[in-house]
């Protein structure tokens, strides 16, 4: 009776995903559904930089209006609404919008100028 034992293949486990997966004969690709993909395209499509993404998530969100003046916007002046983070950290953007503040050029400024001066348009547009 030859107690032979399969190593446990292990998995390699939460590997993070290959930027782009070369041509190997591996089946195991994870599945990337085909919502994921055309949200991910849509996203880049128009400017492939997520500064703007996320301006036009918050806009998305919470509407095309400053949310200190109250100031309504439209296709032709929505350049001068722009996206305050609340916490002044550009990099945190979460999807439903809690870190984002829609502001006009003018209450944005106003905002920044409190504390210091942040670097608000310099990705923003
Ligand atoms: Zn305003
Ligand atoms: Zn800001």
């Amino acid at each position: 009776m030859a107690r032979t034992r399969f190593g446990p293949r292990r998995k390699p486990g939460l590997r993070p995903k290959p930027p782009k997966p070369k041509g190997d004969a591996d089946d195991q690709k994870p599945a990337e559904s085909a919502k994921e993909i055309a949200d991910r395209l849509k996203g880049n499509a128009a400017v492939g930089k997520n500064a703007a993404d996320y301006r036009r998530k918050s806009l998305d969100i919470h509407g095309w209006i400053c949310a200190k003046c109250g100031m309504e916007f439209n296709e032709n002046n929505l350049h001068l609404l722009t996206v305050h983070h609340r916490d002044g950290n550009h990099k945190n953007n979460p999807t439903n919008g809690s870190n984002w503040e829609n502001l006009c050029v003018h209450c944005h400024d106003d905002e920044h100028s409190r504390g210091m001066l942040g670097d608000y348009l310099g990705d923003g547009r």
